[in-house]
């Protein structure tokens, strides 16, 4: 049976994370859609039209995820992002995974307001600015990125910017997503939080 958690929210708010989670506990897939605009992105770096790239792209392109990660991409990904063609192309392939039988958890920017709004649960994962930054500054320090705290912080908050503004899809919280702030809380007790949200709409 088709049970969709749409895990929308800024970046290095903890979404993928729970949403990884999520997926583990209750055994269903796990899609990060911010690879497949990081993927776009990365070959708009190489020269290919944005909408070409999004109309050919196979999961082959997602498997290098560390490349994907790199900060030139993701600010790539969030131009192409704001291409309302880009993202048209993209939109199938997210409608079917959400939908598949055996439950989903898609995590990105807008699974609940867009690709899925009749999803059974709707998270709206967020955290205060500094808190974000200072964990994806870890988070890079850790995989060996030459970038300082102020150079994530402008990033970050560069890239939310565009992603809070766009026409098509902007980030914003489905009126219907529960909020879980995870500024003050642990791994550990925003999964569990997020875990029970779940749980309590299976239990329903
Ligand atoms: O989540 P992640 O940081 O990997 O996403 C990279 C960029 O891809 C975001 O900044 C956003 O511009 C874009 N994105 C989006 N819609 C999604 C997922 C990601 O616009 N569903």
């Amino acid at each position: 049976m088709p049970f969709c958690v749409a895990t929308d929210g800024p970046a290095a708010a903890g979404k993928g994370t729970i949403s990884k989670a999520l997926a583990e506990r209750f055994g269903y897939a796990h899609l990060d859609t911010g690879l497949l605009y990081r993927a776009v992105g990365a070959k708009t770096l190489q020269g290919m039209d944005a909408v070409e790239a999004a109309k050919s792209l196979v999961p082959e392109d997602m498997v290098d995820e560390d490349a994907l990660r790199a900060p030139q991409v993701a600010r790539a990904a969030s131009q192409v992002a704001a291409q309302h063609d880009v993202r048209a192309a993209l939109v199938d392939f997210q409608r079917a995974f959400a939908r598949r039988d055996g439950g989903a958890v898609l995590d990105g920017r807008d699974i609940g307001t867009v690709i899925c709004p009749d999803a059974e649960v709707k998270l709206y994962i967020t955290a205060s600015d500094e808190v974000r930054a200072e964990r994806r500054y870890l988070e890079m320090r850790a995989k060996g990125v030459e970038i300082t705290q102020e150079e994530v912080a402008k990033d970050l908050a560069e890239r939310d910017r565009r992603d809070e503004s766009r026409a098509t899809a902007p980030l914003v919280a489905a009126d219907d997503a529960i909020v879980i702030d995870t500024t003050a809380l642990s791994i550990e007790e925003a999964v569990a939080l997020a875990v029970q949200k779940v749980q309590a709409v299976l239990d329903a």
